[in-house]
C-alpha cells in the first residue's frame, strides 16, 4: 500500500495519503461485509432480498447498495441478535437505555476494544494530551460507554486516570484540585455544573492546572464552548460517539477546534437525506450514517445515527488527512415542530447564550394552550443580576425573547427563573419536556 505505519506512532494514521486511506477503507469494508453476511441473519436476509452478495462490493461507492441498519433493529433483536461472533469471543458489553423499554445492547471482542483504545489515543493526542497528563474521567462508569471508554483510552495514551465517574460534584472538585488534574472528560452540561460548584466552594478554576476538557455525549453549541472556556480558562474540545458504533471517540476535535476529525479508517461516514435516504453530496447537511469497518463482535453496516451534521473535506490546518464532521447541531429526533416551524433545542441554546448575563442553565417545555402549541423557555441568569429592579429584569426579558425569536422565528413564553431552580445534570442533560396535548 505504499505507506508503512509503525504501531508505536499511532497518530500517523491521521496523516496518511488519501489513496492509502481509501484503499484501506475498501479492504476493510469488503471484509466486514462478508463477516456480517456470514454471521448476522438479519443482514444476510436483507442482502438476499436485494439480490446482493458480499462480492458486489467492488468499490467504496458500492456501499450505497447496502441496506441501512436502524435503532429498532437493535431493539428487535435484543439482546444478542446482531452479534457476529460466538459469545466466547466477547469480552465486554455496554448498553444504552434510550427513552423507553428495553435497552440496546452492544458488545466487543478484545480486538474491538483495542480499536476503541486506539482511536481515543489518537483523539486525545490530537487535543495535545500526552502521557504526562492527569485525566479525570467524570463520565458515568457502567453500561454507559462514556466512563470506561474514556478511561481505557486515557490509559492507552499513558496518562494517569482519576476514575471519579459522575456525581458527588463537591468531591470531584476537591480531587481535581488536590490531584492536579490537567484534563477532564464529561458532558458539557456536567462541566458547567462543576464550574458553578467550584465557584461556590471558593475555588478559581483559572488557577487550577486543568487545561483541557473533552466534552461530548450530548449536543452543545459553540456559544456554550465560549462560556465554558471563559469561565474556567480551559480549552473545551468536542468529542462524538455513540454506543452502536463503539462509544465516544468516533470523531473528536484537534487543537484547531473547528470540526471533529472522524476516524474514517474505522468508521466510514456518509451523509444522507433523512427523508429520501439518498446519499448527499459532500458538504451538505444531513443525517450521519456510519459503517464500522473494523468492529467484529457487532458490526454496524450503514447505521442511521439520526444525528445531523455535514462532512468537512477542506484540509484542516493541523495537517490531518482524515476528514472532519461539523458539530452535531442536533438529533433529528430532537427536532420539534411548533405551528409549522421546525425548531431545534440547540437553536434556543445559541440564542440564550448570545445574551450577556444568562447562564447555561435552561430548559424548554412544550405545551398546548387554546388548541395551539407553544414553547416555554426557562432560564437562570447570573445571580448577581437577579434583582428586584423590575425595569432591569424587563429589559433582559425582552432581549432574550427577541434573541430567540430572531433565531427560530417564533415568540416563546420566556421565564427568568430563580438561581438554582433548574435541575443540574451529572450526565446527559434533559433539556426538553413535551407536555403538548396530542390531537
Ligand atoms: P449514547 O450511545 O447513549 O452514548 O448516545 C449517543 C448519542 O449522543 C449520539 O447519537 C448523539 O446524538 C449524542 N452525542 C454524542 N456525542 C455528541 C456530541 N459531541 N455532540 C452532539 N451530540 C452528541
Ligand atoms: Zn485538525
Amino acid at each position: 500500500m505504499g505507506q508503512h505505519i509503525s504501531n508505536d506512532d499511532v497518530s500517523a494514521l491521521d496523516f496518511v495519503s488519501e489513496e492509502y486511506l481509501r484503499k484501506l477503507q475498501l479492504d476493510r469494508l469488503q471484509k466486514i461485509v462478508k463477516h456480517t453476511y456470514d454471521n448476522v441473519e438479519l443482514f444476510r436476509t436483507r442482502m438476499q432480498e436485494r439480490n446482493l452478495t458480499p462480492a458486489d462490493i467492488r468499490t467504496l461507492k458500492d456501499i450505497a447498495k447496502l441496506p441501512f441498519t436502524v435503532k429498532t433493529d437493535l431493539r428487535d433483536t435484543y439482546p444478542f441478535g446482531l452479534f457476529a461472533v460466538p459469545l466466547s469471543e466477547i469480552v465486554r458489553f455496554h448498553a444504552s437505555s434510550g427513552t423507553t423499554g428495553k435497552p440496546i445492547v452492544v458488545s466487543y471482542t478484545q480486538e474491538d476494544l483495542n480499536v476503541w483504545m486506539e482511536v481515543l489515543k489518537r483523539g486525545f493526542s490530537g487535543c495535545g494530551l500526552t502521557r504526562d497528563d492527569i485525566i479525570q474521567v467524570s463520565y458515568g462508569y457502567g453500561l454507559f460507554t462514556g466512563g470506561l471508554g474514556a478511561h481505557y483510552g486515557a490509559e492507552a495514551l499513558g496518562a494517569a486516570v482519576i476514575p471519579t465517574g459522575g456525581g458527588n460534584t463537591k468531591r470531584q472538585i476537591m480531587l481535581m484540585r488536590d490531584f492536579g488534574a490537567t484534563a477532564i472528560c464529561c458532558t458539557p452540561s456536567y462541566f458547567n455544573f462543576m464550574i458553578e460548584q467550584a465557584e461556590a466552594d471558593g475555588i478559581d478554576m483559572h488557577k487550577l492546572p486543568l487545561r483541557a476538557g473533552i466534552f461530548g455525549a450530548e449536543p452543545w453549541s459553540d456559544e456554550m464552548r465560549k462560556r465554558i472556556e471563559a469561565a474556567s480558562g480551559i480549552k473545551a474540545y468536542n468529542i462524538y460517539g455513540l454506543s452502536e458504533i463503539i462509544g465516544p471517540g468516533v470523531a473528536i476535535e484537534c487543537e484547531h477546534q473547528s470540526g471533529m476529525h472522524i476516524f474514517e479508517d474505522h468508521f466510514y461516514p456518509e451523509i444522507i437525506d433523512p427523508d429520501t435516504c439518498e446519499v448527499l453530496p459532500e458538504g451538505e447537511v444531513g443525517e450521519l450514517v456510519l459503517t464500522t469497518l473494523s468492529k467484529y463482535a457487532m458490526p454496524m453496516i450503514r447505521y442511521r445515527t439520526r444525528d445531523l451534521t455535514r462532512i468537512i473535506s477542506e484540509k484542516c490546518p493541523c495537517g490531518r488527512t482524515i476528514r472532519r464532521i461539523d458539530r452535531i447541531s442536533s438529533r433529528s429526533d430532537d427536532m420539534f415542530i411548533i405551528r409549522g416551524v421546525n425548531v431545534f433545542p440547540s437553536q434556543i441554546e445559541t440564542a440564550l447564550l448570545s445574551v450577556e448575563g444568562t447562564t447555561a442553565n435552561y430548559n424548554i417545555v412544550l405545551y398546548t394552550e387554546n388548541g395551539l402549541d407553544n414553547i416555554e423557555v426557562n432560564v437562570e441568569i447570573n445571580p448577581a443580576l437577579f434583582s428586584d429592579k423590575i425595569s432591569e429584569m424587563e429589559k433582559l426579558h425582552s432581549k432574550l425573547t427577541r434573541a430567540i425569536e430572531n433565531v427560530i422565528g417564533l415568540r416563546v413564553r420566556l421565564n427568568i427563573v430563580a438561581p438554582n431552580s433548574i435541575q443540574r445534570s451529572e450526565g446527559k442533560a434533559k433539556r426538553v419536556t413535551d407536555n403538548r396535548i396530542k390531537a
